[in-house]
C-alpha cells in the first residue's frame, strides 16, 4: 500500500481524516497520562537532560542506562560541566555502556553547544542536526520532548507501532521508507508534540512488543489495521540486508607502445565480458602479489616496473571492490613472445582470452561496468 493510501485508511464510512486523528490522538495521550514509565529524564523538560538520555539509550537498554545516566548527571550536572571535561573523565563515566564514539560525540557536542549556542540546546531542527552525533531521531526527541516542537521522532519502536497501525509492509531498513514514514507521522503529531511522540515510542516499548504485541490491552487496537487483519505478527518488514564487504583489487594496464593488454574473463561476476587483468586481495599489498604473480604467468617473468596510475571502486551487490591501477609498459618484442604462448596455452586450458587493442578502440569491446568507470582514470 502507498503512503498516500496508508494516512487515508482514515476515511472511512463519511468519518473525515481530521476526526480520526484526533481520535488516535487522544486514544494514545490518554493512555500514555496513566501508563508511562517514571523515569528521572521525564521529570523536566531540560533539554541537556533529553539529549544525555537519548544518546544513551540508542543501542542500550533502558534498566542498563538508568544508573550509568544518574552517575553522569552527578558528575557533569550542566552542559558546561560536561565540555570542561577532559574526554578521559567521559569515557571513564561511560565504560562498560559500549558504543564509545556516542561518548566522544557526546563530549563534541557538548563543546560545540557552549561555543556556538551559549550551552543551550537550539531549537532549529537544521542546527540541531549539524551537531556532533545528533542525527534526525534524536534531534526530533529533543526538540520535541524540550521545546514541544511538531518534529517526529522516529526510532524503532515507532516504525514498528507504524507498519502494524497502517499495514505497512514497506521495508523499515531502508532509508527513503523511513523518511515517508517520518513526514507521515509529522502529518499526526497534535498541539501537544512533547507526550505524543513520547506516547509512540512508549506504546512500543510496552504494548506493541515485536513478539505477541499485547493488542487486547492497546489504546489503538480498534484502530489497529494490523490487529483487523491478525497480521502482528508479519509487521513490521525488514529483509535482511548481505553485508557488502570491501575487497581490495589490483588492476595491470600492460602497455606495449600504443595498444593495451585486455582480457575476457570467464567468471559469472564479469559476466564473460572484456576487462584488464584483475587479483584480489585481502589487503591492497596481497592483492598487488597476487596481481604480480598472475603476469608472471602471462609475460613469463615478474614485471619490475608497477607504476600506480589511479584508483576506482565499483560496488557489486555483496562486495566493492577497492580498486588500484597499476601500469605496466612492455617492449614490443615481449608482445610477440606473449601472443605466441597464450596461442600455445590456448589449446590447453587457458581460462582468458587475450587481446591488445588501442586505446580508442577499448570503448568497441563490451566491457563490465567496473572497468569501464576505468577508462575515464587513465
Ligand atoms: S493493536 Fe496490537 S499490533 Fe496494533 S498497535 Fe496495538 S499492540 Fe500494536
Amino acid at each position: 500500500m502507498g503512503f498516500k493510501v496508508q494516512l487515508n485508511v482514515f476515511i472511512t464510512c463519511g468519518e473525515k481524516v481530521e476526526e480520526k486523528k484526533i481520535k488516535l490522538q487522544d486514544k494514545l495521550l490518554d493512555w500514555y497520562k496513566v501508563h508511562h514509565r517514571k523515569l528521572p529524564f521525564r521529570e523536566s523538560h531540560d533539554p541537556y537532560k533529553i539529549w544525555i538520555s537519548e544518546i544513551m539509550l540508542q543501542q542500550t537498554q533502558m534498566d542498563i542506562v538508568l544508573p550509568y545516566y544518574e552517575r553522569f548527571l552527578a558528575a557533569f550536572p550542566t552542559v558546561f560541566d560536561l565540555a570542561k571535561a577532559t574526554e578521559e573523565q567521559v569515557l571513564k563515566l561511560w565504560a562498560g555502556l559500549g558504543y564509545y564514539s556516542r561518548a566522544r560525540n557526546l563530549h563534541k557536542c557538548a563543546r560545540a553547544l557552549v561555543d556556538e549556542y551559549e550551552g543551550k540546546f537550539p531549537e532549529e531542527y537544521q542546527k540541531a542536526l549539524k551537531l556532533p552525533g545528533i542525527g534526525p531521531y534524536t534531534a526530533g526527541a529533543v526538540l520535541s520532548i524540550a521545546y514541544n516542537k511538531r518534529i517526529p521522532a522516529v526510532d524503532g519502536n515507532v516504525l514498528r507501532v507504524y507498519s502494524r497501525l497502517f499495514n505497512s509492509h514497506a521495508d523499515i531498513g531502508e532509508a527513503k521508507n523511513k523518511k515517508a514514514i517520518e513526514k507521515i507521522i509529522q502529518e499526526l503529531i497534535p498541539e501537544n508534540a512533547r507526550d505524543f511522540n513520547q506516547a509512540l515510542m512508549e506504546l512500543g516499548a510496552l504494548i506493541c512488543l515485536p513478539k505477541n504485541p499485547q493488542c487486547e490491552i492497546c489504546p489503538l487496537t480498534t484502530t489497529c489495521k494490523a490487529k483487523e487483519l491478525s497480521i502482528q505478527n508479519d509487521l513490521p518488514v525488514k529483509r535482511k540486508r548481505i553485508k557488502n564487504k570491501k575487497i581490495p583489487v589490483a588492476v595491470g594496464i600492460i602497455r606495449k607502445s600504443d595498444s593495451i593488454m585486455i582480457t575476457k574473463a570467464s567468471t559469472a561476476l564479469l559476466n564473460g565480458l572484456w576487462g584488464f587483468p584483475i587479483a584480489e586481495g585481502e589487503t591492497e599489498d596481497a592483492a598487488k602479489a597476487k596481481l604480480l604473480s598472475c603476469l608472471k604467468n602471462i609475460l613469463g617473468h615478474e614485471p619490475s616496473k608497477l607504476k600506480i596510475i589511479g584508483n576506482s571502486k565499483h560496488v557489486f551487490t555483496h562486495k566493492t571492490w577497492q580498486m588500484t591501477l597499476y601500469e605496466i609498459n612492455l617492449p614490443e618484442t615481449l608482445k610477440e613472445e606473449i601472443m605466441y604462448q597464450y596461442e600455445k596455452d590456448k589449446s590447453a586450458d587457458l581460462k582468458e582470452e587475450i587481446e591488445w587493442v588501442t586505446r580508442n578502440n577499448l570503448s568497441k569491446y563490451p566491457m563490465a561496468t567496473a572497468f569501464k568507470k576505468l577508462l575515464k582514470v587513465f
